[in-house]
């Protein structure tokens, strides 16, 4: 099969079948941590790279064979908003009954033809590495006419005006887009695109460049802290913490007192933030409350965790 691919198991998507419609390494972006290797080709020109008709009808004649999937994902070797077609494509397998998601690198979103292109599918997912110039140039390399403002205004738009779900993506390397800065430039940034949610993570695969690194658990545990305490949406960490870890326990604890000192959680906020069971969070909690780190805060009706440094503390003195 020349287009299709898979289906893979996706935590995020369950079993999703790929459809590649761009040509190896073709993109608008030369990502530093790539896993698909350095890009050969970067452009920013929209084209028809392979006849549309060749990649429905492989689809025809393969789709019955592949089983249940939960969705098909147009994604692959490059950026495939790049191919011009993709509206076409996407209606296509719509209207054959499945739903449809988009991997992107957003940076033509800003483009009303692109937009339009991905306003029939279920699930966008742009990525958007950074909102600092610095450090966009630097993890995303990207083709010299892009403009990060833009970019961000384009996802911004699109997420608007979209109706199915978009799904912001962010993927933090060491040393390149993980200062403090840069987080809360993101921070300010997501505030603004306001996305379904926006799903972090690190470097976990080889990359296109030997010299990146991944963050450790501990630092992606703090960027997810500080995130899920200053933004109004779901924040989910790609890949889950490392629960066979020891350390991921002691982690827990101090990410919980960092978020309850910043913003007042349910039990059920806390559940779902770190992951954990009934019993995983009253342990954890029992020991905050002994320690005197935590409290209960009642407000209207509501029973919230507050740490002993928030502003809600203050008020209960
Ligand atoms: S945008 Fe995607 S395909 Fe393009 S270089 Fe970056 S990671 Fe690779």
């Amino acid at each position: 099969m020349e287009f299709l691919f898979g289906p893979v198991p996706s935590r995020r998507l369950g079993l999703s079948l790929g459809i590649n419609i761009i040509p190896h390494k073709t993109c608008t972006y030369n990502c530093v941590y790539c896993e698909v290797g350095r890009t050969t080709n970067l452009t920013v020109e929209r084209k028809s790279f392979y006849d549309p008709e060749a990649i429905k009808r492989e689809f025809v004649e393969n789709i019955d064979k592949v089983g249940k999937i939960d969705y098909v994902t147009f994604s692959g070797s490059g950026e495939p908003t790049l191919n011009k077609d993709i509206g076409e494509l996407i209606r296509f397998v719509k209207a054959k009954g499945y739903r449809t998601c988009v991997l992107t690198n957003g940076s033509l979103l800003y483009l009303d033809e692109v937009k339009n292109d991905l306003m029939e599918a279920d699930v966008v997912i742009p990525s958007l590495d950074s909102a600092r110039k610095e450090s966009f140039l630097k993890v995303n390399r990207p083709h010299r006419s892009l403009k990060l403002e833009k970019i961000i205004e384009g996802i911004r738009d699109f997420t608007k005006a979209f109706r199915g779900k978009v799904w912001l993506e962010v993927l933090f390397v060491k040393g390149v887009n993980d200062s403090n800065e840069d987080i809360k430039a993101l921070v300010d940034a997501i505030g603004e695109i306001k996305p379904f949610k926006v799903q972090i993570g690190t470097v976990d695969r080889p990359p296109a460049d030997d010299w990146v690194e991944k963050l450790s658990d501990k630092e992606m545990m703090d960027i997810y802290t500080y995130m899920s305490a200053h933004l109004d949406v779901e924040v989910d960490l790609i890949g889950g913490f490392n629960k066979e870890n020891d350390r991921f326990y002691e982690d827990v604890e101090r990410s919980i007192i960092k978020l309850i000192n910043i913003r007042p959680c349910t039990e059920d906020d806390l559940k779902r933030i770190f992951s954990l069971t009934e019993t995983g969070l009253k342990d954890k909690l029992g020991k905050l409350f002994e320690k005197g780190q935590a409290f209960e805060y009642y407000f209207g009706g509501k029973r919230f965790i507050v740490g002993n440094r928030s502003m809600m503390k203050e008020k209960m003195a």
